[in-house]
């Protein structure tokens, strides 16, 4: 694979990661189908995995097996619904309170799980 050819791909993995509300992998993978069949699975886990290493994207721990990926990589944090998966993000929530005394605070990833609003209303 060219490097060209690399970079097409990562770009079109970044656009993917904007265009959909902190997708899965699979769902990344899903979405390329239709734009960039040439991106092959493995391709899209590898990249994503490299993002977040090098702090380009966030790998969040929802709920659910599924890795999820955040292309916002300011601090916030995520709401998620438990029955349809949806996740919106939370700004303006800072470092938690009450650390222990000299504990240097690098991140937090704070999830609330619970039911939206749509959902509670299908009973
Ligand atoms: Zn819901
Ligand atoms: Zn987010």
């Amino acid at each position: 694979m060219t490097t060209q050819r690399r970079t097409a791909q990562k770009q079109a993995i970044c656009d993917a990661l904007r265009a959909l509300d902190h997708p899965s992998a699979t769902e990344v993978y899903a979405y390329l189908q239709g734009k960039e069949p040439a991106v092959s699975r493995g391709t899209v886990f590898r990249v994503l995995s490299a993002f977040s290493e090098c702090g380009k994207v966030r790998r969040l721990r929802l709920l659910g097996d599924d890795t999820h990926y955040d292309f916002n990589t300011s601090p916030h944090a995520h709401a998620c619904c438990r029955k349809c998966g949806r996740v919106w993000d939370i700004e303006g929530v800072s470092v938690p309170l009450a650390l222990p005394e000299g504990f240097l605070f690098e991140e937090s990833e704070l999830e609330v799980s619970g039911v939206c609003a749509a959902c509670a209303g299908k009973g």
